[in-house]
């Protein structure tokens, strides 16, 4: 079986054709400057195919876009399926499904409709879902699609987690509460880590440390999200590249006034100019900030410590929520590469019975056990694989 994984922006799409029985991967790509001028790129996995980089293709719309996905993976020199009939199934990531889905789809009308609903919580983001799925339904008619959510794996949390403490009506009227995204990738770094362990994920408490560019830290019980970092938006949490995380709402008001700023660009400032990119002044991205580290600047110090002492915070608050931990998980672009970090967010917690193994974790990108032997809490580097997972949902749902 075949799936096509699609990751539809406003401007931009990215897909993987994937098979989620052997998990191999035929094909990835994206298409970028839709609705402006179009470029296209193609990387085919298998042996002698070659692939397109950022070529020019003409892409008015999504379904131009979509269009070029599907001429290629099925060309006949440098394709990877014979015909079109290969693509049994497509997968799309939606961001936000709200309360509405607690978990991955068949999409039908109702299901359009209720995504449709969830636009206001993400406006972003899944006005652009929409129309890739409405893209692919033109082109790929009678082909099955199924929808998945960065929200859903969360919606088992229970309301002590999800609840704000602002008046009740908030939630009942607007659904102001905690919603939690990176759901796929935690999902699926869960499972693994149940595989890894040789468990039942039902039997383990898990902490699962995204920690890309975007990150969110989440407490897995028993194979359900229990409590997570990010919040109603993905500007919750611990700093981020260029999100600030939480903060004293009060400051707002303060800075607000101070510099006759709007709340759009207040907001601007929280989203784009924050994190440790606005500690440092230096760049959003890690591997920056540890050469500036290392060639003594301290504001790029501090950002990397804040960031791990804020990772390290939730740790060990939801060990505490859940009362107890098995494992804990890195993951994502700063968990699977960045091997001083992982060790300096997992130092200083042998208290709770982690305890590293600094040979171990002296690896990037692979899945491994990188806490000592007689570690009480195991340690797991394990890459994420948001793709795979949404072609395994979409197998499973599609069967
Ligand atoms: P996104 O949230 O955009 O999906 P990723 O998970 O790809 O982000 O993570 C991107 C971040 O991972 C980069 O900004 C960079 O800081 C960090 N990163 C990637 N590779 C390395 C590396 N080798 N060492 C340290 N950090 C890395």
């Amino acid at each position: 079986m075949n799936v096509l994984v699609i990751n539809a922006g406003s401007s931009s799409l990215k897909y993987q054709l994937l098979n989620p029985e052997t998990g191999d991967l035929l094909a990835k790509g994206l298409c970028e400057r839709i609705g402006i001028d179009g470029k296209f790129t193609y990387k085919p996995q298998l042996p002698g195919k070659e692939k397109l980089d950022a070529v020019d293709v003409a892409m008015p719309t999504h379904s131009e876009a979509i269009k070029a996905v599907l001429d290629a993976l099925a060309d006949p020199k440098n394709g990877v399926v014979a015909s079109m009939k290969e693509i049994d199934a497509v997968g799309h990531r939606v961001v936000h499904g709200g309360e509405k889905f607690a978990a991955s789809v068949v999409i039908n009308e109702d299901v359009m409709r209720a995504i449709e609903e969830c636009n206001p919580l993400a406006p972003l983001h899944n006005p652009a879902n929409i129309i890739g799925i409405k893209a692919c339904q033109e082109l790929m008619p009678g082909v099955p699609m199924v929808a998945v959510f960065d929200t859903a794996f969360h919606q088992t949390m229970p309301p002590v987690a999800y609840t704000y403490a602002l008046p009740y009506e908030y939630y009942e009227k607007d659904k102001v509460r905690r919603y939690g995204f990176h759901g796929t990738s935690h999902k699926y770094v869960a499972q693994r880590a149940a595989d890894m362990l040789g468990k039942p994920v039902e039997n383990l408490k898990l902490i699962s440390c995204h920690l890309g560019n975007g990150s969110s830290v989440t407490a897995v019980n028993g194979g359900k999200s229990v409590d997570t970092s990010m919040g109603f938006t993905p500007l919750a949490g611990v700093p981020m590249g260029t999100r600030s995380g939480d903060l004293d709402a009060g400051i707002l008001e303060y800075l607000m006034n101070k510099y006759g700023m709007n709340i759009t660009e207040m907001l601007t400032v929280l989203n784009k100019k924050s994190g440790v990119q606005g500690v440092s002044g230096v760049s959003s991205d890690f591997r920056d900030l540890g050469s500036a580290a290392a060639e003594g600047n301290s504001r790029a110090a501090l950002a990397i410590d804040m960031f791990n002492y804020n990772v390290k915070k939730y740790i060990g608050a939801y060990a505490a929520a859940m009362g107890g931990v098995d494992a804990i998980i890195f993951t994502a672009g700063v968990g699977e590469n960045d091997a001083n970090q992982r060790m300096a967010i997992a130092s200083g917690l042998e208290f709770m019975g982690v305890k590293m193994d600094e040979d171990a974790n002296k690896v990037r990108g692979e899945e491994r056990v990188i806490s000592a032997a007689d570690s009480k809490v195991k340690v797991l580097l394990i890459p994420t694989n948001e793709e795979l997972m949404i072609a395994m949902d979409t197998a499973a749902l599609v069967k």
